[in-house]
């Protein structure tokens, strides 16, 4: 009864659009009335690989699977708001949508880095197993909620490189005094260190190298790090990445104009972030090898480990740091009681799958 009622009102409503004249494609489908357009502002140089490419390949995803209906103008860092205004941006409704990292927002909200990676935390794997199957998107909703943003995974880097330093790093000592640019919890865990953590959009670090105003920079991996050209101003190139095990970016949309879209547009928007989240971390895979190559090969960079001492002071410092935000914070600690049973379960099993499989991969 409750279906054929369905359907009735489904005719009716059909019937009125066609009697208000709806208009008829060529394929002969009734034309939805209603186009959206959006603007989606994000904390990269427009078209910047990777980072950059993922929003605008996001907007035409989403252009052509809604035929036109919502078309997205996505627009790089400081076209209409700088790189770290993004969430305001999207929160108040200056930009229907946003593509950044949540750990930029940690001032607004502490424990948002945890949606972005956490030292020595998640993989890109288990942090889309988290997100979509562990519970991890439900909390990361409700964290963004008061501002009236809703979150989305992204995309993914995979595991990020330690960084460029100008100096080699032997001891625990060298971190000492270092400038070095590091967001989220990376950096808490650097000043722990007697490092001076410095927070610059992607932009400004090629410059910041060069003029000394700052003594090492993480910024991706190899593949992006190659298009900043890090390699001309600095030395020593450090791959073993410890505080970005995984980062995530995010795609963010203001809750009003996604609550007014039809159902089939968010529908769409969601799909199109699913794919975009994959599909960087597919890419990321693909480059970063082939940029490594050329870093070698044409440039003379050799990437190095850190000495384990300083990794082993690195781990126990990220310890201390995530301790001490839980402490701090009852959300934090809220999310990380989720975050970290997650952990160790899929740690538990990664050493006898994944981690297996690498070492014997090797024999
Ligand atoms: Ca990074």
């Amino acid at each position: 009864m409750k279906i054929w009622l369905k359907s009735l009102i489904t005719l009716m409503a059909i019937g009125a659009i066609a009697a208000c004249g709806g208009e008829k494609s060529s394929s002969g489908e009734i034309a939805e009335q209603k186009q959206y357009k959006w603007k989606l502002v994000t904390s990269w140089p427009k078209n910047f690989p990777g980072l950059g490419t993922a929003p605008e390949n996001f907007a035409k995803l989403v252009n052509d699977m809604s035929n036109g209906r919502l078309s997205i103008k996505v627009y790089g860092a400081g076209e209409i708001v700088p790189g770290f205004e993004v969430f305001d941006a999207v929160s108040q409704g200056t930009a229907q949508m946003g593509h950044a990292g949540a750990y930029y927002w940690k001032g607004k909200m502490p424990a948002s880095p945890i949606f972005t990676a956490l030292p020595f935390g998640l993989n890109a794997q288990e942090t889309n197993g988290w997100l979509h199957y562990g519970g991890g998107i439900e909390l990361w909703r409700e964290l963004y909620k008061p501002f009236g943003v809703i979150p989305f995974a992204g995309g993914n880097t995979g595991v990020q490189s330690a960084g460029w330093f100008k100096k080699e790093i032997k001891t625990v000592d060298d971190l000492k005094g270092l400038k070095i640019r590091i967001p989220g919890l990376g950096g808490e865990v650097m000043k722990k260190l007697g490092a001076v953590p410095v927070a610059l959009t992607g932009g400004e670090l090629f410059t910041s190298l060069q003029s000394g105003a700052i003594d090492a920079t993480e910024w991706v991996g190899p593949y992006n790090d190659l298009a900043f050209g890090f390699y001309k101003v600095t030395d020593h190139y450090y791959a073993s990445g410890w505080h970005e095990p995984g980062a995530m970016l995010e795609f963010t949309v203001n809750e009003k104009a996604f609550n007014e879209l039809p159902k089939d547009l968010q529908t769409i928007i969601e799909v199109a972030t699913r794919a975009v989240n994959q599909d960087m971390l597919d890419e990321y895979t693909a480059r970063n090898q082939t940029a490594l190559e050329t870093l070698k090969n044409k440039h003379g960079i050799e990437a190095k480990t850190l000495p384990p001492e300083v990794m082993k002071a690195l781990k126990q410092a990220s310890e201390e740091v995530i301790a001490e935000q839980i402490a701090a914070d009852p959300t934090f600690a809220k999310i990380m009681k989720s975050y970290s049973a997650f952990q160790q379960k899929v740690a538990a099993y990664h050493k006898i799958s994944e981690v297996e499989y690498y070492n014997n991969r090797e024999l």
